[in-house]
Parts: C-alpha cells; structure tokens; sequence
C-alpha cells in the first residue's frame, strides 16, 4: 500500500558497514525476539543453523508481547550468540534477511505511524548513523514522499495534538536557527512548550502564532535577556556529571566504547573520589574555555543535530499533559551529553568529531531505553524543581 512518508534527507544514504564497524550493533544489548520470527525458526529444521536457534533463542517469560515474545542468548561480553568471528550474522548468512527478528532488521532504522503518514529516521546509536546524522554542517533536512509500504511500523502515534504539527514544525525551527547559541536555543524551546502546556488546547489556534513570535523574538535578542542565566552553574553541572559515573559503576552496562569514554570522563575532571569539587570544577571551567568552547564555536551543528533528531525520532511534541516533561528529558540529555564531553575535552586536552561521536553514540545505545537510567534523570529533574 502506498503511504505518504516524511523523513530526514539522510535516512537513503545509509547502509550497514558490517565488519568495519566500530560498534556492532548486536552486542550490549538484551536481543528481543518477535513471535512471527519465533514461530519461523521453530519450523527450521535442516542444517547446523537448526540446532543453535532451538538452543540459543527461548521463550521469553517476563512480561511476554508479540514484539517481545523470545530472547535470543548473549555470551559473557553480551554479544549475539549467532554472531560471527567475522562480525557477520550466521542467521543473515544461512537463512537470508527475512529470518531476521525485527530488532535486526530494523535498526538502526526506526518507522513510526502518526495518524496516517508514515516517518522513517535512524537512530544515533549506530556509529555509521550517526555519522550521517551528525557531521552534516547544513542541519538536518526533511523530504516527504510517497512509497510503497508493505512493512509493519515499529511505533504507532494515531491521537496526537490539535497543533501537533505546527508545533513540531516550529519545535525544529527553534533548535535550527542559528542566530543563537544551541543553549539559548534549548532555553526558548522550553518557554514555548511550557506556554502551550499551560494554555487551553481549545485557545491553540489563537495563541499560538503569539508564542511563535514571543519566542522568536526572545530567540534573536537571547544574548539581550541574559537568559543563559538559567542554564545549571558549573558545579551543578559537575553534581550531574557525578550521577552519571555512579551510575555506570552501579550497573553492568556492557559498553566497552562508553566504559572507556566513562573512565576518560573520571579521569579528565578528577572525579575519582581523591580530589575535591574545587577541583573538578577547576578543570571543568578551563576545558569550557580551553576545549569545549572552541570546538562548538566551529562544528555546534553536531549538536543541533543531535537534537533535531531527538525531537523528530520520538515524535515530539506529543501529549499537552506531558510538553514540560518531553522538554525536560531531552534538557537532561543535552546535560549530560554537554558534560561529558567537557570532561573529555579534559582528558584529551581538545575534541575532535571521532571523540564527540564515539561518546554520543555509545551513551545513546547504552542508556536510550535503560528504565534504571530514566528512573535517575527523573529524579534528578524532581530536585531540581524543589
Ligand atoms: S551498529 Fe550500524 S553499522 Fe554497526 S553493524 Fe549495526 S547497523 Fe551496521
């Protein structure tokens, strides 16, 4: 059936690097397993591959759904166990691609349904992705067409806003204009989404073309209002940066790339327990100035990005009872993202695009759908409007 779609101009230009990449993507992660790929390898039953899918792919027994339906076994790095020595897929190279469970054949490509239009877009947790995604110094660009849509959506969005539109319209608007520091940008993003969270949906049509310009204008005269005043100070920057380390200590994540990037952050701020906040906080100011400031001064499209296609990937803005929340979230992320790479711009003494890039990806894959990791931003944002 032919579909209208809307997805980012990068979304055709990916394609899986297999053995080169850094990061396979069936590693670190709890493989999930759909019921029309479970019941399709029960009826497997000739060659070697047989025996492994009825030893390495079981039932699932916890809160079972037809996505979730079987698990497939990880060995003691958690790695895929039908992955190869040549980090290729035994399932992919015996039984071809229509064998493959959802999980696989989808990411890093994720398709949504909201109301009846179909958007495609890719997740930043594959490295390759988030090449294409990130290091493009124009901005995230958007293409609508139509095509042929056999395949089942992963999410499905059929009530949205009254505005849910013109508002994600604008959203973007926001995060793209560049007359003002990604910062600022972020600040007026959550002025707007509290103004329509708190305004009846039934006065939107009225209201909103008065908080797009409010917020426009905030937007070019941000430097004006003083506005970065509102952004965390240094050491509660480094307070949220520390939760993030404990974090990590806490649970077995299984990412080597965001482990090393984890130590490299302990180590580039001082923050292993010997030395005092003055000094982490120290070292945190003069990589700003030294490291981060530079850098982003030249490439804070790469950020940008990052943000365009959070809001995008995760439908944003969806419900009015929860803008301010959805706000809050990708706030959080940007936080940690921001303070972490000010701590290894300390480490490195600079930043390059492959330090920037290894450190979002790996954080997006290890903690993107981590319930532990959303339990600690929420109560972290329960502080902090005590
Ligand atoms: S993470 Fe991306 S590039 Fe790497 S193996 Fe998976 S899909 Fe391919």
């Amino acid at each position: 059936m032919k579909k209208q779609v809307l997805q980012p101009t990068y979304f055709e230009k990916f394609s899986c690097i297999g053995p080169a990449c850094e990061d396979t993507c069936c590693a670190g992660w709890k493989l999930s397993v759909d019921k029309r790929t479970f019941q399709m390898y029960r009826k497997v039953t000739s060659g070697s591959i047989a025996k492994d899918l009825r030893t390495n792919v079981t039932r699932e027994r916890a809160n079972p759904s037809d996505s979730n339906y079987a698990k497939i076994k990880v060995d003691e790095h958690m790695n895929c166990s039908f992955l190869n020595e040549d980090k290729l897929c035994n399932i992919f190279i015996e039984l071809g691609e229509n064998f493959l469970c959802d999980t696989c054949t989808f990411f890093p490509r994720q398709i949504s349904a909201i109301e009846q239009r179909v958007e495609r877009d890719l997740s930043v947790a594959c490295p390759e992705a988030a090449r294409l995604i990130l290091l493009n110094p124009d901005g995230i660009d958007f293409v609508m067409m139509e095509d042929e849509f056999a395949k089942h959506t992963l999410f499905a969005y059929p009530d949205v806003t009254s505005r849910f539109w013109d508002m994600r319209i604008f959203v973007i608007q926001i995060l793209q204009n560049r007359q003002a520091s990604i910062e600022s940008r972020l600040l007026v993003l959550g002025i707007f989404m509290r103004k329509m969270q708190t305004t009846e949906e039934s006065d939107w049509e009225q209201r909103l073309p008065l908080y797009i310009s409010e917020c426009n204008d905030i937007l070019n005269r941000a430097a004006s209002f003083g506005i970065h005043k509102y952004l965390p100070s240094d050491e509660e920057m480094i307070n949220i940066i520390y939760r993030l380390l404990e974090f990590q200590k806490e649970y077995e994540l299984f990412n080597r790339r965001f482990d090393e990037c984890i130590a490299q952050l302990e180590e580039g701020l001082q923050l292993n327990g010997g030395d005092t906040v003055e000094q982490s906080v120290a070292l945190y100011k003069q990589s700003v100035q030294n490291y981060y400031k530079p850098f982003f001064e030249e490439k804070d499209y790469i950020l940008e990005n990052y943000l365009v296609n959070y809001v995008f990937k995760n439908s944003l803005p969806q419900s009015q009872m929860s803008f301010v929340k959805e706000y809050e979230q990708l706030f959080m992320w940007f936080l940690f993202i921001k303070g972490t790479l000010i701590g290894l711009g300390s480490y490195h003494q600079g930043l390059s695009e492959e330090i920037v890039l290894k450190f979002i990806q790996s954080f997006t894959k290890t903690l993107e759908n981590n319930k532990d990791f959303r339990k600690l931003m929420k109560s972290i944002l329960e502080r902090e409007n005590d």
